[in-house]
C-alpha cells in the first residue's frame, strides 16, 4: 500500500493539518475526515496518480 503524506489548511478553522493519503487506486477518493484541532468534519478528495494525489480539495462537510 502505497501512502503519502499532505499538509492542508482546515477550511473551518485554518490550522495546517498533517493528513495520511492512501494510494490504493486511480479512483478518485472522497471520504469525511476529523479535523485533529477543531474536530469538524472535513470532506476530503482527490485522484491517485502515478503514486500522487492529485486535485486535492479539504471543504467543509454538511450534515
Ligand atoms: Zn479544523
Amino acid at each position: 500500500m502505497e501512502e503519502i503524506k499532505v499538509l492542508f489548511k482546515c477550511p473551518i478553522c485554518l490550522e495546517k493539518i498533517p493528513m495520511i493519503l492512501d494510494l490504493l487506486e486511480q479512483q478518485p477518493q472522497t471520504y469525511i475526515e476529523d479535523c485533529a484541532v477543531c474536530c469538524n468534519s472535513i470532506q476530503i478528495s482527490y485522484n491517485c496518480e502515478n503514486a500522487k494525489a492529485k486535485n486535492f480539495q479539504a471543504s467543509k462537510a454538511y450534515g
